[in-house]
């Protein structure tokens, strides 16, 4: 496994990392989520990812127990406040959400602190100077050592890091977006300058935009794949999406990959991501995946030019899950 550094924050993080969005709480039970972490961590994956959304705060619970196996030094965790439930201050950024939402993310977890916590989505009814304070408190408070955004527009988060400069506060230091061979205009055309200057880091979800991009569903839904039972993800799974996982298929098996392989190392041949956030449902899914990395490190400009050559006539941005 090989690491990069999160921005200009100098933690390192390893290039693939494990996330339980839908997985955690949903598909799999403590006892499978725990030999997934171990899984992952014995492959040198250090960085776990989760939100107090997912599976209604029962990921926290159930990854809670699983890092509590591991050495805290060792690993990195995230989680993510927004979604808080239902009511009102049950949604959204104000302070009241995120010191309550935290305290009780820290509690779920079983963690006095996390790493790296993120504004799930960024709201239009509070100010981003109101939520630079209350991230800066939340810091100052030991509850996370850095905090970033997710799915927060380039302009948005350029907004949060000039209110930081200007109130002596502390600034976001990571982005999470999606970023995979359907979605990859925010990225590479937005925040990519913002990883130059200051330095953000990318922490970037979906790498097989919920499975789309492993050719699983070129005949239909199998028993037990994510988008069988989540149908609302299913909006990318059109015949012309499926053309070109057919085509990325062929030429990755040149390559000697898979089309899942394939599309995960293509995420990882930018600089800026610090680290592809990967999901899976089973030992052998997180092996092939965490495969990718070296099996792309062998391929060339050209290779990569004919795979988004593949996918150049899809505009498929504004589908964004
Ligand atoms: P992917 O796009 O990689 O989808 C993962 C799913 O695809 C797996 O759960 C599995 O589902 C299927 N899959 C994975 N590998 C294989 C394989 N080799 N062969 C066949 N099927 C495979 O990632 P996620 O959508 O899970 O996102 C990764 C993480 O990113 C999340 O867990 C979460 O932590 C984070 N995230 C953040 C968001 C944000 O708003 N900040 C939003 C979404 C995710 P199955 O077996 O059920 O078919």
């Amino acid at each position: 496994m090989r690491y990069r550094r999160l921005g200009i924050t100098g933690l390192e993080v390893s290039e693939l990392s494990y996330g339980t969005w839908v997985t955690f709480g949903t598909q799999l039970d403590q006892t499978h989520c725990t030999r997934m972490v171990q899984h992952a961590f014995s492959r040198g994956v250090n960085f776990f990812d989760c939100a107090e959304v997912y599976a209604e705060g029962e990921a926290e619970k159930l990854l809670g127990v699983a890092l509590r196996e591991l050495p805290r030094s060792d690993y990195v965790v995230s989680t993510k406040i927004y979604w808080g439930g239902t009511g009102p201050n049950k949604e959204g950024l104000n302070r009241k959400r995120l010191v309550e939402g935290t305290q009780a993310s820290l509690q779920r977890l079983g963690l006095t602190h996390v790493d790296l916590l993120y504004c799930h989505r960024p709201d239009p009814h509070t100010a981003v100077s109101e939520v630079v304070r209350s991230m800066s408190l939340l810091v100052q408070r030991g509850c996370m050592h850095w905090w970033g955004t997710s799915e927060w527009s380039a302009a948005q988060v350029r907004e949060a890091f000039e209110c930081a400069e200007r109130l002596h506060l502390v600034p976001p230091s990571m982005e999470q977006p999606q970023y995979n061979l359907l979605t990859r205009q925010r990225v590479e055309q937005e925040l990519s300058p913002l990883c130059t200057n200051p330095g953000l880091g990318l922490t970037t979800w979906s790498p097989l935009a919920y499975g789309v991009l492993t050719g699983k569903y070129a005949k239909g839904f199998p028993t037990g794949s994510r988008l069988e039972k989540e149908v609302w993800l299913r909006k990318r799974c059109i015949p012309e999406v499926q053309q070109c996982v057919k085509q990325l298929g062929a030429l990755a098996a040149q390559a000697g990959m898979t089309t899942a392989q394939a599309a995960i190392a293509w995420c990882l041949r930018r600089s800026e991501v610090s680290t592809v956030i990967l999901g899976a449902t089973s030992t052998a899914q997180l092996d092939e995946n965490l495969a990718a990395a070296e099996l792309g490190a062998h391929c060339d400009g050209a290779f990569w030019t004919r795979v988004d050559d593949i996918f150049a006539g899809l505009s498929l941005e504004a589908e964004a899950g």
